[in-house]
């Protein structure tokens, strides 16, 4: 009998991929038995290598998401080179930092660009394939900013918020047609993303106080939720945004 968290023949897709959050979720896949598309603008080699170590195949896509113009040619290059597409990953992100009365329209733009409107247009292209075919699993990477206001940065909680909302929406829309759509809400997770945080000694320290686990998060820890929502083990789970952060939201 096949174990609900197996993968084998499935082929995802994730965006980000080449570092952090994106190559830990991608490596997990592939370890469940997934076959890979790392799609993002820098060179995915090293992840690419880790999911060949797995056993699967990996294949490169190179996009930029901080426009929706390469969306469907994503989609449709992962079904050219891997076969199919069953697991879209969105969790290409970035964040800009500033008080909300000197936030600039650039920034508001660039991060509600990539981090929200390439999201929704992906989960559109990689939907309409999966629709066709009756099933498939759409997972969003959130944030605890999806659930909390935050400070200095106000482009990046509307941004996580409207990725908990799309998701909401389009679980409602697609769960009829066999889609699973679900969000990860990462804690604070160490990555190059936070690294000036882990670096501020008092920050630092502020932030472990915080976190119930009393450890930063590692890329790693977000691969067992992400396996959970791409597997057949989530298939009447619709619409939820699960936090995987040390206890944070339970404070
Ligand atoms: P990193 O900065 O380490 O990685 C971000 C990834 O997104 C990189 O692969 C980056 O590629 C890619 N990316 C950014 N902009 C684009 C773009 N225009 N086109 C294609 N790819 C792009 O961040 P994390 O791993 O920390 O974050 C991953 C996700 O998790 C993000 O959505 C983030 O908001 C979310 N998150 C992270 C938390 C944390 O504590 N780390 C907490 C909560 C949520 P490139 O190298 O080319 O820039």
């Amino acid at each position: 009998m096949t174990h609900p968290f197996d993968l084998s023949g499935k082929v995802a897709v994730v965006t980000g991929a080449n570092t952090g959050i994106g190559q830990g979720i991608a490596v997990a896949l592939a370890q469940a038995g997934a076959d890979v598309a790392l799609v993002g603008r820098s060179s995915a080699d090293e992840t690419a290598e880790l999911v060949r170590g797995a056993g699967r195949r990996a294949a490169l896509v190179k996009a930029d998401l901080s426009t929706i113009a390469p969306v469907q040619d994503v989609v449709d290059q992962v079904i050219a080179d891997l076969g199919g597409l069953d697991i879209l990953v969105n969790n290409a992100g970035i964040i800009r930092r500033n008080d909300a009365v000197d936030f600039t329209e650039e920034d508001w733009d660039a991060v509600i660009d990539t981090n929200l409107k390439s999201v929704f247009f992906l989960c559109q292209a990689a939907g309409r394939h999966m629709i066709a075919r009756g099933r498939g699993k759409i997972i969003n990477i959130a944030s605890m900013l999806s659930f909390q206001g935050g400070i200095r940065v106000p482009s990046y909680t509307a941004s996580k918020s409207g990725v908990a909302g799309l998701t909401k929406l389009l679980a409602n829309e697609w769960a009829a047609k066999g889609i699973n759509v679900n969000a990860i809400a990462p804690g604070y997770i160490a990555t190059n993303n936070t690294a000036a945080l882990q670096a501020d000694e008092t920050r630092n320290r502020q932030i472990l106080e915080r976190i119930p686990a009393s450890r930063w998060g590692s890329p790693s820890d977000l691969g067992g939720a992400a396996v959970f929502l791409a597997s057949s083990a989530s298939d009447y789970v619709q619409g939820h945004v699960l936090a995987v952060d040390g206890g944070w939201l339970a404070r």
